[in-house]
């Protein structure tokens, strides 16, 4: 079990004074007259461990923590909370022995952590607190009311307690953000396959059109060889004529070479 050393309240409603609470073993019990500040000292607890909503520690806003100074005092000008764990049965992933978580708050309601006393963020804070079983919208803490809340409550509502309680609600959480997930992801493939039928519909206009031009050009080599072919065979049989011409020439320049040596004689 994550045992706690003590507890230090500074300017933390209506301890205005830096006042140190040493816990012992086992139980604790914390005894005054009322309205002494029993109960801001559960709210302190509340606070220090995370809580995030100002009206589960019985504060209009979480500037109205801080210590107000009552009638006649001065208020204080930020609240600290420390709690100091002991760390020496290892239940924190530090080597340190003891552990010291602090929250401040300023009069902007703007919050601030430490562990040991170096700036952390409150979801490293909640990380680190997780270890030790403690989550600070669980129920680790019983605050004033809440006995007669649970009694009040709807089964449904009494339910999601002991949901959470039993660590069932974080799977319930998960699975929701899970299926959530589903549902993008099923909006994304519906998205992808949309286009990819686009993308086919023009796979296909853009191969009936590969295949026209592969065609075409086929075709078109076809006609230029033919034509060749055709010139080249015209080309010879008028060769052809040329020479049958030429050697018509020759017999009649023959004839007319014999003739005029007729002629002569
Ligand atoms: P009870 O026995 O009635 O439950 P209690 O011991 O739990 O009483 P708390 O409710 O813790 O008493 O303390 C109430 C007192 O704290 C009141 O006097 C109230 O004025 C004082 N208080 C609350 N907030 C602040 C604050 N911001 N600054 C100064 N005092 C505050
Ligand atoms: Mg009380």
């Amino acid at each position: 079990m994550t045992k706690i050393n003590k507890i230090t309240l500074d300017g933390f409603k209506s301890f205005g004074k830096k006042t140190e609470l040493l816990f012992g073993n086992n139980f604790n019990c914390v005894l005054g007259p009322n309205g002494s500040g029993k109960s801001n000292i559960l709210d302190a607890l509340a606070f220090v461990l995370g809580k995030t909503s100002s009206k589960s520690m019985r504060a209009e806003k979480t500037a109205n923590l801080i210590y107000n100074g009552g009638k006649s005092k001065k208020g204080a000008k930020q609240g600290e909370v420390s709690i100091f764990f002991d760390n020496a049965a290892k239940i924190f992933p530090t080597p340190d022995k003891v552990i010291k978580v602090s929250r401040f708050i300023k009069k902007d309601g703007a919050s601030k952590y430490k562990i040991n006393d170096e700036n952390r963020t409150r979801q490293q804070v909640v990380d680190l607190l997780a270890y030790g079983k403690i989550h600070p919208d669980a129920y680790n803490i019983i605050m004033q009311g809440d006995i007669v809340k649970m009694v009040e409550m709807s089964p449904m509502e009494r339910r999601g307690v002991i949901d959470e309680i039993s660590g069932i609600s974080v799977y319930e959480e998960k699975k929701n953000k899970a299926v959530k997930e589903l549902e993008k992801v099923d909006t994304k493939l519906g998205e992808a396959e949309i286009v990819l039928k686009e993308r086919k519909t023009y796979l296909k206009e853009l191969r009936s059109d590969r295949d026209q031009a592969l065609k075409y050009k086929d075709l078109n080599d076809k006609v230029r060889t033919n034509k060749a072919s055709y010139l080249n065979l015209q080309l010879l049989r008028q060769k052809k004529d040329r020479d049958k011409i030429q050697a018509d020439i020759n017999t009649i320049k023959e004839d007319t070479a014999k003739g005029q040596e007729r002629i002569n004689k």
